[in-house]
């Protein structure tokens, strides 16, 4: 039996940052979620295939594995690929398509194997870990996600600007809340931490405490 510290939330919202530091709090083990979903639009990408023309063959032939945190795609741990801009988009499109989803679900449910562990993603405390022990839904206003995106070197497409990041964060949500299935949303039972003007430390360490 794992012990889950279920971290939701949308785009930007620091989550990967709160996540992380939250498990070495903790000393917990630590898993990205996205990072699978942006894995198979890499995939996709590299194998010149279009992001909704992803077919269960496809993924059938792609292997998936959390060493540690570290994910490995067909035996090549992949790390700064996954942070660039198209990934993000193509991860978010192929999240919509529901036998992705499924083929993902037992990936993540065996990547807790039985550890403490902080999970994050968009879909955590609702569909993948509906009984964690603790659950949170991290936000932030629109502009500020922005705003931090920008200022994250990797992240952003050449030529970005505040404008275009917000309108491409507006779109990931949209599509997110969205979708038909595992949509973006707080868990009735999760606690809303919006981190809107407060420093990743103070929300790690209020995160942390609860945890306790
Ligand atoms: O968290 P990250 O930005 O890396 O996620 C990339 C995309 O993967 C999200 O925009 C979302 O569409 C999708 N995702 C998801 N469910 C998760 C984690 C990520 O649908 N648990």
């Amino acid at each position: 039996m794992s012990t889950v510290v279920a971290i939701d939330g949308p785009a930007g919202a620091g989550k990967s940052t709160v996540a992380r530091m939250v498990a070495d709090c903790l000393n917990y083990a630590y898993i990205n979620t996205g990072s699978l979903y942006r894995a198979l639009a890499y995939a996709a990408m590299t194998s010149g295939v279009a992001f909704d023309k992803i077919t269960p063959d496809f993924l059938a032939r792609q292997q998936l594995e959390f060493r540690g945190a570290d994910l490995y795609l067909n035996g090549q741990k992949l790390d700064a690929e996954l942070r660039r801009a198209e990934c993000a988009k193509g991860a978010s499109i192929i999240s919509a398509i529901p036998f992705v989803r499924d083929y993902l679900l037992p990936v993540q449910r065996n990547a807790a194997n039985g550890q403490w562990i902080v999970m994050e993603g968009r879909d955590i405390g609702t569909v993948i870990f509906p009984d964690a022990e603790k659950k949170f839904f991290v936000t932030a206003s629109a502009e500020e996600r922005a705003r931090r995106r920008l200022a994250q070197a990797g992240e952003v497409a050449d030529g970005a600007t505040f404008e275009s990041i917000l309108a491409d964060i507006k779109a990931r949500d949209e599509r997110d809340m969205n979708r038909a299935i595992a949509p973006l949303k707080k868990a009735d039972d999760a606690l809303l931490v919006d981190t809107t003007g407060i420093a990743i430390e103070d929300v790690v360490a209020v995160i942390a405490a609860y945890c306790r």
